[in-house]
């Protein structure tokens, strides 16, 4: 028989597929190739059960959500000591390129920013920018559940028009925020934000967060249990651009989104959550996406902060 949590997600997943609004993100050339009809969600218990419907296995770039999951390892890597050096963590309420950097540090805000991410990324251990790509590609693989590849074209495209964050890049070495080669780390970032992912990883990342750490298939332990806490701090707070607070209020969940559609949410101890809706709305989130949560939110109490 078929479980209540499926028969309700396949409905939702019907409900919302004739929502059309937003648009593909097109700052990336690359980006705008996409299917915009895909959608799919995923909902992974701390058991390791899937829940999936939709377009679960279509692969797309994962972006902006890496941003959590490289600042998780540069906390396993570093400490909290060492990586609050680099980078704040405190909400921007701008757009996800802005230039937030503290007046005298020159730290950015958090870690979740664009200015942040490459501070974060600058940092994982290793001893050369090569050494570094090696270790974000080992965390993201624990993280998933199984190794990751790269989509070399969008990888290509990010570098060919990320000017902007080239300019961030600069600034960061101006502060000593980014130590060495600027422009090597700042490769390591665009390759990080074009590693492919489906649905059900994004929902199987999420569950080994809200499983304090641990994946709940194959059981590797990918951060020490007192950085989770950390990271769905700062999820909670930076994680969907400058719609942050107001996703706090209406969903409340900690949460990470990404231009290319995905949406990842952590309902620490109980679910992750993955969903996948290419087009996006100004902020730069998934549009279906976001619907979808706050039904998830509203319809099966999620929200973390809600008594029952
Ligand atoms: N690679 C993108 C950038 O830095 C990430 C954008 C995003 O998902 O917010 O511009």
């Amino acid at each position: 028989m078929k479980s209540p949590i499926q028969t309700y997600l396949e409905a939702l997943h019907k409900e919302l597929s004739s929502e059309r609004g937003g648009q593909l993100a097109s700052y990336i050339p690359e980006l705008a190739r996409v299917d915009a009809e895909q959608f799919g969600i995923c909902l992974v218990t701390m058991d390791g059960v899937a829940y999936c419907v939709g377009d679960t296995g279509a692969s797309f770039t994962i972006q902006s959500i890496s941003k959590a999951f490289v600042y998780a390892a540069a906390l396993a890597d570093r400490g909290q000591e060492y990586v609050a050096t680099k980078v704040g963590v405190e909400p921007s309420g701008d757009a996800f390129n802005s230039i937030s950097l503290h007046p005298h540090t020159g730290a950015p805000l958090n870690p979740m920013i664009n200015a942040g991410a490459i501070a974060t990324t600058s940092i994982v251990a290793g001893d050369t920018p090569e050494a570094q790509w090696r270790r974000i590609e080992a965390a993201m693989a624990a993280f998933i559940g199984h190794e990751v590849s790269v989509d070399e074209a969008v990888c290509r495209s990010e570098s060919e028009t990320g000017h902007r964050n080239r300019a961030i890049s600069w600034m960061l070495k101006n502060f000593n925020i980014v130590e060495g080669d600027p422009m090597a780390k700042l490769e390591n970032y665009f390759r990080q934000c074009s590693i492919l992912v489906n649905c059900r990883d994004l929902a199987y990342m999420a569950a080994t967060l809200a499983n304090n750490g641990t994946h709940p298939l194959s059981r590797v332990r990918t951060l020490p249990s007192e950085y989770v806490e950390r990271v769905l701090g700062v999820m909670a707070t930076c994680g969907m651009y400058d719609y942050a607070g107001s996703w706090l209020y209406e969903v409340g969940m900690p949460a990470k989104s990404g231009v290319g559609g995905g949406i990842v949410a952590v309902l620490p101890g109980r679910f992750g959550i993955g969903v996948f809706s290419p087009r996006l709305d100004e902020k730069g989130n998934s549009v279906r996406g976001i619907e979808v949560c706050k039904r998830l939110s509203r319809d099966i109490g999620l929200n973390i902060f809600s008594w029952t």
